[in-house]
């Protein structure tokens, strides 16, 4: 487990989003894993000529849902954030930043905002 210099109610808060965002996220790569599956048997009971176009329309309908489901993730964890009242005092964004956003995943465990790098600590 990272440690963390947030303050224990931030820590708890920042906890349960995390618990909340690897829930969301388990849904939809689940949605994701029976989209695909049903395109693929769909593909399976084509003729072989027409066969490109479903693939373009598979890659292209992965591509849009893979869009709008990390949008959608992401909002849910805005609005979670703000129902909790996990939001900076000073710039009032969402102190939540999903771990692949190096910098201000780094700031947030530094105790400080990932917007604008407000000290929580105190
Ligand atoms: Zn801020």
């Amino acid at each position: 487990m990272i440690k963390t210099c947030l303050p224990d109610v931030l820590e708890k808060k920042r906890l349960q989003i995390t618990k909340r965002h690897n829930i969301n996220a388990s849904i939809a790569i689940f949605f994701i894993f029976t989209v695909l599956f049903l395109f693929i048997h769909l593909l399976a009971s084509i003729e072989v000529r027409s066969r490109g176009w479903v693939l373009g329309l598979l890659g292209l309908s992965l591509f849009l849902c893979l869009f709008f489901i990390m949008r959608f993730i992401s909002k849910l964890d805005y609005l979670f954030c703000k129902e909790l009242g996990f939001i900076c005092p000073e710039c009032h964004k969402p102190l939540y930043i999903v771990i692949g956003r190096e910098t201000g995943s780094k700031r947030l465990m530094d105790g400080r905002c990932p917007h604008c790098n407000k000290d929580l600590k105190g």
